[in-house]
């Protein structure tokens, strides 16, 4: 820092850093009570058919409205979360509610639809998460094969122990999915030996789609799931060209902004209650009263 403006730039960075570090202090702590003071809520990005449009699925994500700061981005507390740990008993909360949403939509009639639900690193890893999720499956008497769990590239770095977790998951009969998929580091040569459901290209991917003829990083990941005998989900979609090139392809199913944004529950049944109406009845079916 030069003489001249060393003082004056040195206390505004210094302001803003405050500011910073204040905010996140906040979240930090606040973050232990949100629990409790029922600040968390679910909404939920409907999965869809990309020839039918129909719903085929969903994502459950999480929210925080917080009294003070108002509603805060995952993108912002979770590596928060992640930080104190306490994404444990938020991850936790998470899937318990998602469950039970799920199964209680069942009840009411609504097709049966897997939900799809977001899995920290940390929670993975951490030695009691088959235990937790068999305890989310029994307390909501959900059927294993409506839950699906999203895990990131990242955390299949410790490749045996992530092996064998999922290798539990998945005779337990919950589905799991590689979430974000080409955005980590992870080698390729891992895939084939991992048992998974899924893959989900990133959002980040779906830039190329505008451009014709463009699509090759989409087009092998989408090759390199049907090479694997794995399903492929794509998200970000944005435009009706990306839907149409992703189809074309071979990615049967996606979302995004272009179908739906996601939703509160409420919002969510209607989507579902509009869909019956009208006329896919025939398809899905187990539609009951609403
Ligand atoms: P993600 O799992 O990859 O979720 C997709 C994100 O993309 C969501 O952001 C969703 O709202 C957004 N999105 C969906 N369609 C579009 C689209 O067409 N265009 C654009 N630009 N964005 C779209 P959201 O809800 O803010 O979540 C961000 C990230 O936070 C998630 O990315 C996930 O990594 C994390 N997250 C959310 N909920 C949970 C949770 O319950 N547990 C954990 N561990 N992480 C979560
Ligand atoms: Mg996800
Ligand atoms: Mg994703
Ligand atoms: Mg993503």
């Amino acid at each position: 820092l030069s003489k001249e403006n060393g003082k004056n730039s040195f206390s505004f960075y210094n302001a803003e850093l405050d500011k910073v570090m204040m905010r996140k202090l906040q979240i930090e702590n606040d973050l232990k009570t949100a629990i409790s003071n029922e600040q968390l809520s679910l909404v939920y990005q409907p999965k869809v058919d990309l020839q039918s449009k129909k719903v085929v699925g969903m994502e459950a994500l999480l929210r925080w409205n917080h009294p003070q700061l108002g509603w805060i981005s995952p993108l912002e507390f979770i590596p928060i979360a992640e930080e104190t740990r306490q994404i444990i008993p938020i991850g936790e909360w998470v899937l318990n509610e998602a469950c039970r949403q799920n199964k209680q939509w069942q009840e009411q009639g609504y097709p049966p639809l897997c939900v799809s639900v977001n899995v920290s690193v940390l929670q993975f890893q951490h030695g009691e998460f088959l235990e937790t999720v068999q305890k989310a499956l029994q307390t909501s008497q959900l059927d294993a094969q409506f839950l699906e769990l999203e895990i990131t590239e990242s955390m299949m770095q410790d490749i045996k122990e992530s092996r064998d977790i999922l290798d539990s998951l998945m005779k337990e009969g919950v589905k799991t999915s590689i979430d974000d998929f080409g955005t980590g580091y992870s080698s390729l040569s891992i895939l084939p030996n991992l048992p998974i459901d899924t893959i989900k290209i990133d959002k980040s991917f779906m830039d190329e789609l505008e451009k014709t003829g463009q699509y090759s990083i989409v087009k092998t990941i989408i090759d390199l799931s049907q090479n694997l005998n794995l399903k492929v989900v794509a998200e970000g979609i944005e435009t009706e060209s990306q839907r149409q090139i992703l189809r074309e392809n071979g990615c049967l199913v996606g979302q995004g902004y272009l179908f739906y944004k996601p939703v509160a529950p409420n919002d969510f049944e209607s989507i579902l209650k509009e869909a019956a109406l009208k006329g896919d009845q025939d398809e899905i079916p187990l539609l009951g009263d609403f």
